[in-house]
């Protein structure tokens, strides 16, 4: 788990800023650290990162891209 403290580029003053202001900031941060976008591959159903070739079968839309070192029955069989 991650957390917001962790990412504050800029130092902010305590006192000045109030507890709504506070916790106002943290749920934005909070906000813009949530999961990945995710999908289930066309291919093999695993699933995979958007916009990412899949790590399991090696296909990203709808044709393979990437050759997966786990996959080695398909190469003894070519
Ligand atoms: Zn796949």
């Amino acid at each position: 788990m991650f957390f917001a403290s962790d990412f504050y580029i800029m130092a902010t003053p305590k006192r000045k800023v109030s507890h709504a202001r506070t916790s106002q900031r943290k749920a934005h941060w909070l906000g813009a650290l949530s999961a990945p976008e995710t999908m289930t591959c066309t291919n093999c159903g695993e699933i995979t990162l958007l916009h990412h070739a899949c790590p399991s079968c090696g296909y990203y839309r709808k044709r393979q891209v990437v050759k997966v070192k786990s996959a080695s029955s398909d190469e003894a069989a070519s």
